[in-house]
């Protein structure tokens, strides 16, 4: 008398069998003849009915099986009068194995916000929504091995602890064993970093690529998918200070290459999801669609949340360059009320959401790919293209989302890159060994950096990135 698991018990016909359930309570009905209770494992967004009889299992016992406790359940699997499940299960044996106090449990069943939840996101794992959003998730990292495994890619696990900030944006969490109420002082007074375990100042890592490129450059084409941290000071609903990235890198790849991979990779992992997750994905498309009600009329999707996935799947992406976007915005409805104004009066500043976004719902009503931006805006490694202006970057930008990829063909020129880098005050000397791969055989090559989160928020339709990673980073919250 095994367990099993609700997800194997829904799949397969087991009736007649003597089976063990184990899960936590969802709802319970009784009358004095019998009590239904609705009981969830994890394993599907489907709950299963335990149907138990007063004469059968004790008062106490059927009492303590309140919402939130954990329940083994030994019975028989019989067909089910009620509609909804085929099956359910007589309870010959019922074990408390954790009881939930209802006056203070505090996920009672009924409706709670997503605020609330986020208060105790080390119970809202138990709930509809974010199981279905875990179990996805899980799904979408899965589809990222699968894709880049099927193609030959190798995956690398690049270092969390780094002395470079490859972005150049000063956003990086500082690591250091030294004691910084009473730090060890150079003669000039300052922190002396020679004393820390390295023996030099030491951050998180922002971004895998620079070691990324390194490992392309003797393996070919290989991925990264690990955590990566910035001290972002926004407070918005797309920005994590600790989030996932998957990061590609590939030898012998140009521009159009590193697109053509982007658009493919991302229409292969959310199909996977659509293929995989129906149920769970059916769930949170009713969600989305009870959401779009309480948004203003001119922020509603056109489209449900499946529809959507299936549309991404099945379209083109539109590209087009930095310049060409500037021109449509220009020319925009929007710009005769002087939103986008700025946007006019200097070319080469960087889009904010809002152009994003408008780019992608409003004017092609399809995900995008910017290509060409101004390289005043973008990091030192980017390909310089031949107008001296611009370099080979790609943004993807999705609907609802915005920027979604970030990526580029690498600058392989030694000389352009050193001086670029000399322009940009990154000191060269301290970049020796990423320099050296542009001495010793260079070639072209180009990848791109994917959030996890920000795919994870598209195929679930959840409007706050905080809500689609387990344990949120954000400014102030770091308990669990
Ligand atoms: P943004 O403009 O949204 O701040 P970025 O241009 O700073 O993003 P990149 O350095 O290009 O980000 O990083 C590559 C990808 O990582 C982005 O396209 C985005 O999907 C994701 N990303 C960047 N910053 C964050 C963050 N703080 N939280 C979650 N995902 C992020
Ligand atoms: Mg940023
Ligand atoms: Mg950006
Ligand atoms: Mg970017």
């Amino acid at each position: 008398n095994k367990r099993i698991k609700i997800k194997a018990l829904l799949e397969d016909d087991h009736l007649g069998q003597s089976v063990t359930v184990m899960g936590w309570v969802r709802t319970k009905r009784s009358n004095k003849n019998v009590s239904f209770i609705a009981i969830n494992d994890g394993s599907t967004i489907k709950n299963f009915q335990v149907v138990a009889d007063p004469n059968q299992i004790s008062e106490d016992i059927l009492k303590k099986a309140s919402t939130g406790a954990c329940l083994k359940v030994q019975g028989q699997i019989v067909a089910s009068q009620g509609s909804g499940q085929s099956s359910e299960l007589v309870a010959q044996n019922i074990e408390i194995l954790g009881e939930a106090d209802p006056d203070t449990y505090p996920l009672q069943p009924k409706k709670h916000s997503l605020e609330f939840l986020r208060e105790i996101a080390h119970l809202r794992i138990r709930t509809n929504t974010f199981g279905a959003v875990f179990r996805v998730r899980h799904a979408l990292a899965f589809a990222v091995h699968k894709y880049f495994n099927d193609k030959g890619f190798f995956y690398i696990h690049t270092p969390i602890i780094t002395a470079s900030d490859a972005e150049g944006a000063g956003e990086t969490f500082k690591v250091t064993t030294l004691d910084l109420k009473n730090p060890p002082k150079t003669e000039d007074g300052k922190i002396d970093f020679k004393a820390d375990f390295f023996e030099r100042e030491t951050n998180l890592t922002v971004s895998g690529q620079l070691e990324g490129e390194l490992a392309a450059m003797g393996l070919g084409e290989i991925y990264t998918f690990g955590p990566t941290f910035r001290a972002e000071n926004s407070n918005t609903a797309r920005h994590l200070a600790e989030f996932w990235m998957i990061e590609p890198e590939m030898a012998f790849y140009d521009a159009e290459d590193n697109q053509n991979l982007a658009e493919e990779f991302l229409k292969y992992v959310i199909s996977y999801a659509l293929e995989n997750c129906k149920d769970d994905l059916d769930f949170l498309d009713k969600r989305a669609a009870e959401e779009e009600v309480s948004k203003p009329a001119d922020q509603r999707n056109e489209l449900g949340l499946l529809d959507r996935l299936k549309f991404v799947a099945e379209n083109e992406f539109q590209r087009l360059t930095y310049t060409e976007a500037i021109e449509i915005l220009k020319n925009s409805n929007q710009n005769k009320k002087k939103k986008f104004q700025y946007l006019v009066e200097k070319w080469g500043v960087d889009l904010q959401s809002e152009h994003e976004r408008y780019l992608v719902e409003k004017h092609f009503k399809k995900p995008v790919i910017l290509t060409d931006y101004p390289k005043e805006i973008k990091a030192f490694y980017m390909r310089q293209n031949e107008d001296g202006k611009t370099v080979a970057a790609m943004d993807i930008l999705f609907p609802g989302i915005g920027e979604i990829v970030g990526g580029s063909q690498r600058e392989e020129r030694l000389e352009l890159l050193v001086n670029r880098m000399k322009e940009m005050h990154i000191p060269t000397e301290e970049m020796w060994w990423y320099l050296d791969t542009r001495r010793f055989g260079a070639t072209p090559h180009a990848g791109f950096g994917l959030g996890f989160e920000r795919l994870v928020q598209f195929v679930t339709g959840m409007g706050n990135i905080r809500d689609v990673i387990a344990f949120p980073r954000t400014p102030g919250h770091a308990e669990f």
